[in-house]
């Protein structure tokens, strides 16, 4: 099976987790992945806020990062747990690996809403949709479903999500029905220049990074790759976002770009691609996962140097693979 192929049964499934959630009367438990982005955060709070207005006892246990914070009320998002009680019900948003959720144990009666090609379709129910631009697109479908009546406060993190996974409309996901559902959301009351340039601020300290990370860039393969790291010694917040990917891919010529970062638990790699290049296939030969387009990984226990060499390997079989070398 192609895991990047719709889901047939979307909306049968998607009607079943309405009446699952509907129905359920013990706690709901709404989590994302790791290193939350906008449609994790937006997704999941989009969700909690719409399983409150049920009157249902819901809990998103969630980090946002600081450039999302402005959307959740402090009292919205809870700490992480190490279990859940008996007859809990978990909702897993954006999580394309069931390693990838965090704060919670994958447990109890777990329903899987995703929209990444690689996901294994974990859970009691996996409504996992490549063909959707976010996860967020699919909350809406399912916040629909449930009834709920829509609010400036639950279509704005739900648009949120559909803005960050498309660039701002930009990317190849952005269909004529994601156009539909953000003007259905911007018609709710969302306000979308103020959320858009929200969306945008950086502390200054990462713009003081950001000269730091474009002096590492590098260009391979006659520059059909371009790549660029965090130093080792930059003077990094912790609060400063990682999205330089997303700057380094606009290179003249480049079909593939790649941003390294070396963390406590190995070298986090964040890959972008265009021109028939697929970063999950790069990605998934790193052991990670994610989109055709952008995809992830993280190499354990290796240091930059190593890491840049298994990216470099990685990178030339899939510029083969699509006829590029
Ligand atoms: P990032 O480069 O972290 O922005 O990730 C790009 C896309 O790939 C996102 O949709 C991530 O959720 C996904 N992704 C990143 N790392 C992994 C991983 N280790 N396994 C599966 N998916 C990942
Ligand atoms: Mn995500
Ligand atoms: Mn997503």
């Amino acid at each position: 099976m192609d895991g990047n192929a719709p889901d047939p049964r979307y909306w049968e499934k998607m009607r079943l987790v309405a009446e699952v959630l509907k129905a359920v009367e013990g706690p709901i438990y709404i989590a994302t992945h790791v290193d939350p982005d906008g449609d994790a955060i937006g997704s999941s709070l989009g969700l909690y806020r719409s399983l409150k207005a049920l009157g249902k006892e819901a809990y998103w246990v969630a980090e946002p990062p600081r450039f999302l914070r402005f959307l959740p009320k402090e009292e919205e998002y809870s700490d992480p747990v190490d279990k859940l009680p008996v007859g809990a019900t978990l909702v897993a948003l954006d999580s394309a690996e069931p390693s990838r959720v965090v704060g919670v144990p994958v447990e109890g009666f777990v329903i899987n809403i995703d929209h990444h090609g690689t996901n294994p379709r974990f859970g009691h129910i996996a409504v996992v949709d490549p063909s959707k631009a976010a996860t967020a697109q699919m909350v809406k479908d399912l916040i629909d479903l449930l009834g709920v009546e829509w609010t400036a406060e639950i279509a704005t993190p739900v648009l949120t999500g559909i803005l960050t996974d498309t660039g701002n409309f930009r990317f190849a996901n952005t269909t004529p029905e994601v156009l539909r559902v953000a003007a259905e959301l911007v018609g709710y009351g969302v306000k979308l220049a103020e959320l858009t340039d929200r969306l945008q601020f950086r502390p200054p300290s990462y713009f003081r990074l950001m000269g730091q990370v474009l002096s590492t860039v590098a260009f391979h393969f006659g520059g059909l790759l371009v790549t660029a790291h965090l130093p080792e010694d930059a003077k990094r917040e912790e609060e400063d976002s990682d999205d330089f990917v997303g700057l380094i891919r606009y290179v003249e010529g480049s079909v593939v770009s790649v941003f390294l970062r070396k963390r406590e638990e190995g070298v986090k790699v964040s890959i972008r691609s265009r021109g028939g290049v697929s970063a999950q296939n790069i990605a998934l030969k790193l052991e990670g996962g994610g989109h055709v387009p952008a995809a992830g990984a993280t190499l354990k226990d290796v240091d930059l140097d190593r890491a840049y060499e298994l990216v470099l390997e990685a990178v030339a079989e899939e510029l083969r693979r699509a006829g590029y070398l």
